[in-house]
């Protein structure tokens, strides 16, 4: 069966007759996560996990259009 992840829409055929799969009819809905994404998603994951107080600096953009 083929699967469109829920991030970046990447089409993947994954097996099936997979447990994946049976979860994913059980649930009616297609939240699908390709490979990549899922180990991205599972590295920011242990990284805000490792450091506790996670926080996220932006940097302010200036805008080059504006003067
Ligand atoms: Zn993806």
């Amino acid at each position: 069966m083929r699967v469109k992840c829920l991030l970046c829409d990447e089409v993947e055929s994954i097996n099936g007759s997979s447990l994946q799969a049976k979860k994913l009819r059980s649930l009616r809905t297609f939240f699908y996560l390709c490979q990549t994404c899922n180990e991205r998603i599972g590295e920011k994951t242990k990284v805000r996990k490792a450091s506790g107080q996670f926080r996220e600096y932006r940097e302010k953009k200036k805008d080059p259009y504006i003067s």
